[in-house]
């Protein structure tokens, strides 16, 4: 088949409970765009285009997390429409920053935030992707990271293994030659329990990491826990430090419950 007549992989992007941040991220990398929707059909992108092509197709993008019957049903269609699926940032890999309504009583907020509470109908939880469909990758980040996204969508559209860093934002904290506002400061970060990709942006700018990448892999938050406390940091502010826009994610959650129980 000529490079002319070959067909173009098809991609689809959905959106859940989401703030829109890391489709613009998609939509954010302009140099590189055309050249993407040169080698791909942009099948489904409301955010971006009128058109919408019916799958299936071979990559969907999904940001956000479910949060209404409505959505529980939906992401299971788009599972069957998609041959490989991939979860797009905090809110999709680790149900967001709305995730925090998931130790609270839901029905109270409703109650106190909305005029007409009996049009609303919600979850009592905000959930990954993951905990319904089965996900073929994740890509972390509250946004995820332009330079993430380009690389797994390469690596896909060619048929490898994504490169994608699993190392702590401690690394890249000492690769920019960056003090350390832990150490040097007793400041309280997340950046040993936090997977890379922003470049230790904000120890950068002498602040310590809130964890917006989620856990890195093998993250041990009791050591991390234990050093904070020792530190003067309280039970209370470390129940809340890992309550950012990854709370439901299994380490954080489990830490900050740990922090509360205590
Ligand atoms: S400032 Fe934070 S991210 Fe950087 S080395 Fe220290 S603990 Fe790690
Ligand atoms: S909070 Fe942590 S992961 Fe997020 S940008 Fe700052 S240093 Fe990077």
């Amino acid at each position: 088949m000529s490079s002319k007549t070959k067909r173009k992989p098809k991609i689809a992007v959905f959106k859940f409970a989401s703030c829109d941040g890391c489709q613009l991220s998609l939509l954010d990398a302009e140099d590189e765009l055309l050249a993407i929707v040169g080698e791909v059909e942009l099948a489904y992108f409301p955010e971006a285009t009128r058109a919408a092509l019916r799958g299936p197709y071979d990559i969907g993008l999904v940001e956000g997390s479910i949060t209404t019957h409505h959505d529980a049903q939906r992401i299971q269609q788009v599972r069957r429409q998609c041959k490989t699926l991939v979860t797009l940032g905090a809110c999709a890999t680790a149900g967001g920053i709305q995730a925090l309504r998931n130790w609270k009583d839901v029905d109270e907020f409703v109650r106190v935030v909305y005029a007409s509470p009996q049009f609303i109908s919600t979850l009592k939880l905000s959930t990954p992707i993951s905990e319904h469909v089965p996900v073929d990758f994740e890509l972390r980040g509250c946004p995820i990271s332009k330079a993430h996204l380009l690389e797994l969508l390469s690596a896909t559209l060619i048929g490898r293994k994504p490169n994608i860093p699993a190392h702590s934002v401690c690394l890249e904290c000492k690769r920019r030659g960056q003090v350390c506002v832990l150490v040097a400061r007793g400041e309280p970060c997340l950046g040993p329990v936090t997977q890379a990709g922003c470049g230790a942006l904000c120890p950068g700018f002498d602040r310590g990491c809130f964890g917006c990448f989620g856990p890195v892999a093998g993250a041990n938050t009791a050591a991390l826990t234990a050093q904070l406390l020792a530190l003067g940091q309280k039970d209370y502010q470390l129940a809340r430090l890992f309550r950012g826009f990854n709370a439901w994610s299994w380490p954080f959650r489990k830490a900050s419950e740990e922090c509360e129980k205590r």
